[in-house]
């Protein structure tokens, strides 16, 4: 049984008619390493295809990163009571302190990937990357963490990224192995407008950060329920489907997909409907998100499938919408404001 399965089975969180179904915590053996498996399985025959092999590469030593990561320092029992009192994320990725251990970490994968044949420019990146001093490297977190793209140096960022990831999914394991799960309702006593509280759909409720896409799983009673992945912890968490994930407004929700782009008119329907990786656009604040059909491909990774789909995120953001997700593996498109972002504090 999978991991959500269990969950399901055991009614962890689903507790009666209406009540949210509970986070589905990342497995640490098998979060990168079957992302690593997606990557290899979308890169033929692709137009990216030397980029999803890398991005694989990546996976694989996310993975192994994750297999052997140090003690890290988790919120004592009275600060993740504060946070639960405050509406607030208990590890947030822009205000948790890191443990220095993200850093060795990000240099062993360095090392680990300068084994791996790649394209020059690949290379150089991972150069750049390994010259890094403590400061530098801070600095570069700082900027992805908190969604300020300016001064981020783009051609190392997914290595700084994906080292983060592994240390926040690191974190959130031992949230897990904690016990700590939110406390519904707990958000109430937030001050209003606190874009971090886990009332706030749209953001991580463990580091409050954006999701990377929108997975839907069917598991025996939870047939068609949908999650958001974390776009750092690796978390995921609930949201009810056909709602906008940036404004949470359900009536404006519509979806576009790459079939229905590109075939015929007559046989467009059948073929948008069983696409695999559609957008969900929201017509009232301009934002999408991807959604992904696990009920239609079950190896589907938001991460993989994300990077695998940017042919999707053009044809939408000609339409004007905005992309909700984060992908820190591929950082684009116009940032927002900073003073937006820290508003946000995303
Ligand atoms: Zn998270
Ligand atoms: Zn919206």
């Amino acid at each position: 049984m999978s991991a959500e399965a269990i969950a399901a089975a055991a009614g962890e969180g689903d507790g009666g008619l209406g009540a949210p179904p509970a986070l589905i915590w990342p497995e640490r053996g098998s979060v990168f390493a079957e992302r690593q498996m997606r990557l290899r399985q979308l890169a033929p025959g692709h137009a990216m295809d030397d980029f999803l092999l890398f991005m694989a590469e990546l996976a694989q030593v996310q993975h192994a990163a994750l297999q052997a990561y140090a003690e890290v320092p988790l919120p004592d029992a009275a600060a993740l009571e504060r946070a639960q009192q405050a509406g607030l994320p208990p590890l947030p990725a822009a205000d948790w302190p890191r443990d220095a251990a993200w850093r060795v970490s990000l240099r062993s994968m360095v090392q680990a990937l300068r084994r791996v044949d790649m394209p020059e420019g690949m290379r150089a990146a991972l150069d750049a990357a390994g010259r890094l001093s403590d400061d530098a490297l801070e600095r570069q977190a700082d900027c992805l963490l908190t969604g300020v793209m300016h001064g981020v140096d783009l051609a190392t960022a997914p290595l700084v990224a994906a080292a983060l990831q592994v240390h926040w999914t690191q974190l959130a394991l031992g949230l897990h192995a904690r016990g700590w799960r939110p406390r519904p309702g707990a958000a109430s006593a937030a001050p209003a407008g606190r874009p971090l509280a886990p009332a706030d759909a749209g953001s991580c409720p463990c580091c409050g950060s954006r999701p990377t896409a929108s997975l839907t799983r069917s598991t025996g009673r939870a047939s068609g329920q949908r999650v958001l992945q974390c776009s750092l912890c690796s978390v995921q968490w609930p949201l009810p489907r056909i709602q906008c994930a940036h404004c949470m407004a359900t009536e404006p929700v519509y979806y576009q997909s790459l079939e229905l782009a590109q075939a015929g008119a007559d046989e467009s329907a059948g073929r948008a409907a069983q696409a695999v990786v559609q957008a969900e656009c929201c017509s009232d604040c301009g934002h999408y998100l991807k959604i992904m059909h696990r009920d239609r491909d079950a190896f589907v990774d938001a991460v993989a499938d994300d990077l695998a789909t940017l042919t999707l995120d053009l044809l939408v953001s000609e339409a004007g919408m905005q992309r909700h997700g984060v992908n820190l593996m591929l950082l684009f498109g116009e940032p927002e404001p900073a003073s937006q972002a820290s508003r946000e504090g995303r």
